[in-house]
């Protein structure tokens, strides 16, 4: 395969019919998007919102590119930034996983730490601060942007159905921005309005009306009800621990050969949790959106 720029890689990441044990003999079917190039499912997301920004004249030469993140939409941004050579700032809570601070400043991108127990709220404050004083800059803001769950409608979702040869009975995806999950819920119910959705959050996260609390499961969990909820039917919200979490993340290791993520973990465990009201033999699909390797410093096999 011959390429010529990095950004070729983003999307069209594979699909794995998972060979585990699944109640009523489902199948659970993972989008594996560590495969993209910078790591995650939020290259596909960065390329999106830096397009979408060029094609809105709202990002002309030398725009400084101002982000708040948790990190994997960071490096998404960042990756398709430096393509364009716009400047990029992100802000980022102190307490994110080193691994991907060190890779977003590798793309070039400055780094602003904000106080972790001011949660995501602090870094979007300081990115508007920010924005306000810097002339020429230019704040996505994945938390607000429709071009966030347009982004997952556009490219991941139709290749869920390029790939499947079964219909989907259940979508299960977590839940950071929202964006993944309203995005692809919404196309799969427009094909299919038979196809259950359910989103997963940790606990400590306030979707099922839970107390809000830190948790180590990473990229996912909300302090706010994302706004593009508001568009999208939500058949099911689960609350999984990070012990369960973690636990599918070793699981997978030893039993597939899979380095995931915690929030891939907290998905995988949250459909083995719906295959067990699903009909026999039904065909749940979830998304993998990172790698465990950028959280070793979390020591995420040991947890
Ligand atoms: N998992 C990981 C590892 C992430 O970085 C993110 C994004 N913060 C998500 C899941 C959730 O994605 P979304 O923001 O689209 O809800």
């Amino acid at each position: 395969m011959l390429i010529k720029s990095v950004s070729e890689l983003i999307g069209h990441t594979p699909l794995v019919d998972l060979q585990i044990d699944v109640p009523h003999h489902s199948h659970i079917y993972a989008k594996l998007e560590m495969f993209n190039p910078g790591g995650s499912i939020k290259d596909r997301l960065g390329q999106y919102l830096i397009q979408d920004a060029i094609n809105r004249h709202q990002i002309t030469t030398g725009t400084t590119i101002i982000e708040p993140t948790a990190g994997n939409t960071g490096i998404g941004v960042a990756l398709a930034a430096r393509s364009y050579q716009l400047p990029t700032i992100l802000v980022v809570p102190e307490k994110f996983s080193h691994e991907k601070q060190i890779l977003m400043k590798a793309l070039g991108a400055r780094l602003i730490n904000t106080p972790s127990d001011q949660g995501i709220r602090g870094a979007i404050e300081k990115a508007e601060q920010l924005a306000a004083e810097i002339p020429n800059s230019f704040v996505p803001m994945q938390f607000q942007n429709p071009a966030n769950p347009a982004t997952y409608y556009h490219t991941l979702a139709p290749e869920l159905l390029d790939d499947m040869d079964h219909p989907i009975d259940a979508f299960v995806a977590g839940a950071g921005s929202g964006g993944t999950f309203a995005g692809i819920s919404k196309y799969l119910k427009e094909q299919n309005s038979r196809t259950k959705t359910v989103v997963v959050e940790p606990e400590g996260s306030i979707l099922n009306g839970g107390p809000a609390h830190p948790h180590r499961t990473e990229g996912i969990g909300v302090e706010f009800i994302p706004p593009f909820f508001k568009e999208v039917p939500i058949d099911e919200i689960l609350t999984i621990s990070d012990v369960d979490a973690f636990k599918q993340v070793k699981e997978m290791a030893a039993s597939q050969g899979l380095f995931i993520g915690s929030s891939s973990g907290a998905a995988l465990a949250a459909s083995l949790k719906i295959a067990e009201n699903l009909p026999d033999n039904s065909h749940i699909v979830t998304v993998f959106p990172d790698s465990s390797e950028r959280y070793m410093s979390e020591h995420i096999y040991e947890l």
